[in-house]
């Protein structure tokens, strides 16, 4: 630390004497390279789970046991690396470095709230679970098979101490949370008694250490199965309630989506947004109205003429056996498009692969991308298309109808280009791990959302009323997410009103909408991040056009926004606003 605390004097008496950058600053700097990649490794030794998911390998063998004494440990961890951190001048970092001293600093506040105020080892029971990460470790082929089997026959030495210390943990299990865990760990048994069984015995290992391997497969589902009833016999008469409340929630808001705006200032400008959305929604379902109905009169009620509208144009869709390819044929276009645009640079030595949905996956998304985490930069990157042909033809018809022709476009523009994997290209030309690893959701949603309406603004799909109708309806869904994330929450909304909100107003189907009910039960905060960033950059964008008068160029805009990395919005718009 001496060197530290030397170089950091230094800087300070040369700094108001020397114009160019001083050689102190230079050291300075490096020292902080030093110091993040240090914390890192340090990091990993607390949330061993974390480095594994992101490809850091060096703890697999590694199950903590969530007692008080881990939980001391990490407050110990995060208060020091805090104390650390602040001995840096923010003032003498680069520009990337500043970014990451605001994640980290965030993280580490984030850590000492979760233990000492949200404290949600008490009261939810769901995430006491044992089987995503070894059902993870067993379809990553990061490793030969033994060597990740004998990580997991050393995960598995702590099973029964990790369900005792979480049968002591909880307090006040939140009601809905106590049926997840109970559903989700069932559901984690088949991971140890079919996939971790099958690959023991297909392994190379000795037949004494796959004897032994089985014998901890035994208990450790005796201890989840032992977890599971604890669970269902639990008398609980008065549970928490499922709903963060304003205090809790406004802090989760500032630690995970770090806007410029409070949650309250983001859930009343949705509202505005959702008005505006609705009046254009009319004026185009009126101008629509006879090349679809003829002599039909238009229902007086706005709302249900939308609806109508909606429902005609979602019958213009593909077929069970064309749909991976017309997702695939599209990305070719999207590019093309882009190009003769010039909306920003696509680095076309980094294709993206387009697969069949891998059976683990199967039935999660209809799309979805999946990207090489941060110690692998450059690993295929694969866009995987879910198969429809084996679905009932009811359920597919139905689902043909949400993502008919219109918004299967948008669907491609959102994931794959210009939207999620054309950020990710970016991002990993970002040296920086901080970025990759305490990346902001809020940024890597909203410029997804932003590069939707961005893409149409500049004629993608020929400014078609039809196009701009559907992506209106998609985008509501953005809206009044956060809508309702903030309305259950904070704002007490009952299961009938929200579901009122998500069908006649945001025209989903009840199977939707109910979905989206018992997801917002079940988390929170996160449904927020779509819109807030999508706002954060549009006001951005907008801003910049207005200082810049008649030099803004919207592809340098868009380039140089990427070239930051996960970074939240807020500290991007600090960059280029300077
Ligand atoms: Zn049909
Ligand atoms: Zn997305």
């Amino acid at each position: 630390m001496n060197k530290l605390f030397t170089v950091l004097f230094l800087s300070i008496i040369t700094a108001c004497v020397q114009r160019e950058k001083p050689q102190n600053e230079i050291e300075m700097n490096l020292e902080f390279d030093k110091y993040t990649n240090t914390f890192i490794e340090q990091f990993w030794n607390y949330y061993p789970d974390w480095a594994t998911n992101v490809g850091y390998h060096q703890n697999d063998s590694v199950l903590l046991v969530p007692t008080e004494t881990t939980r001391g440990l990490q407050e110990q961890f995060a208060k020091e690396q805090l104390s650390i951190l602040h001995n840096y001048q923010l003032t003498t970092l680069t520009d990337a470095q500043k970014i990451d001293y605001h994640l980290i600093e965030n993280q580490l506040n984030r850590i000492l709230w979760q233990l000492n105020e949200e404290k949600s080892f008490q009261w939810e029971p769901s995430q006491y679970n044992v089987s995503g990460l070894i059902a993870f470790m067993l379809s990553e082929n990061y490793a030969p098979l033994e060597k990740r089997l004998r990580y997991i026959q050393a995960r598995m030495q702590n099973i029964p101490s990790y369900y005792k210390a979480a049968l002591e943990n909880l307090l006040n299990p939140v009601e809905v949370l106590r049926i997840l865990a109970i559903k989700q760990n069932t559901g984690g048994i088949a991971v140890f008694e079919e996939d971790l069984k099958d690959s023991i015995l297909a392994s190379g290992l000795s037949e004494l250490e796959k004897n032994e391997m089985l014998q901890s497969v035994k208990l450790s589902v005796e201890s989840i199965r032992g977890y599971i009833d604890f669970l269902t016999k639990l008398s609980n008469p008065t549970p928490r309630d499922f709903r963060l409340g304003k205090e809790l929630y406004d802090k989760k808001f500032g630690f995970d989506i770090q806007s410029i705006y409070t949650a309250e200032q983001v859930y009343d400008s949705a509202q505005l947004r959702k008005e505006f959305l609705h009046n254009e929604m009319y004026k185009i379902t009126q101008k629509l109205w006879t090349k679809y109905f003829g002599n039909q009169p238009i229902p007086e009620n706005y709302l249900l003429a939308i609806r109508r509208m909606i429902d005609t144009l979602s019958l213009n869709h593909v077929t069970p056996s064309t749909y991976q390819q017309t997702i695939a044929s599209q990305l070719p276009d999207l590019v093309d498009f882009i190009k003769k645009k010039n909306l920003l640079f696509i680095d076309e030595t980094k294709p993206l692969v387009v697969r069949k949905e891998p059976a683990y996956m199967a039935g999660v998304s209809i799309a979805s991308i999946s990207a090489p985490g941060p110690y692998d930069k450059t690993g295929n990157t694969y866009y995987n298309v879910g198969n429809i042909e084996n679905w009932t033809a009811e359920r597919a018809e139905s689902h043909l109808r949400e993502y008919n022709h219109y918004i299967l476009q948008i669907l491609n523009i959102h994931e794959a280009i210009p939207g999620h994997y054309t950020q990710l290209v970016y991002a990993n030309q970002n040296p920086s791990l901080v970025k990759s690893i305490f990346s902001n959701g809020t940024m890597i949603e909203g410029w997804a959302v932003y590069t939707e309406q961005m893409m149409l603004e500049n004629g993608y799909g020929n400014n078609e009323l039809e196009m701009w109708l559907m992506w209106y309806k998609w985008h509501l869904r953005t809206v009044c997410n956060t809508i309702l994330d903030y309305s259950v929450h904070v704002k007490g909304m009952t299961e009938q009103d929200a579901m009122h909100l998500l069908m006649n107003e945001a025209f989903q189907q009840e199977a939707e909408a109910h979905g989206k009910w018992v997801r917002v039960c079940v988390t929170s905060v996160q449904l927020m991040s779509y819109y807030t960033g999508y706002k954060e950059i549009c006001e951005l964008r907008e801003t910049l056009k207005r200082k810049n008068d008649q030099h803004f160029d919207l592809k340098s805009f868009h380039e140089n926004f990427l070239s930051y990395g996960n970074a939240p919005v807020k500290y991007i718009r600090e960059m280029m606003l300077k």
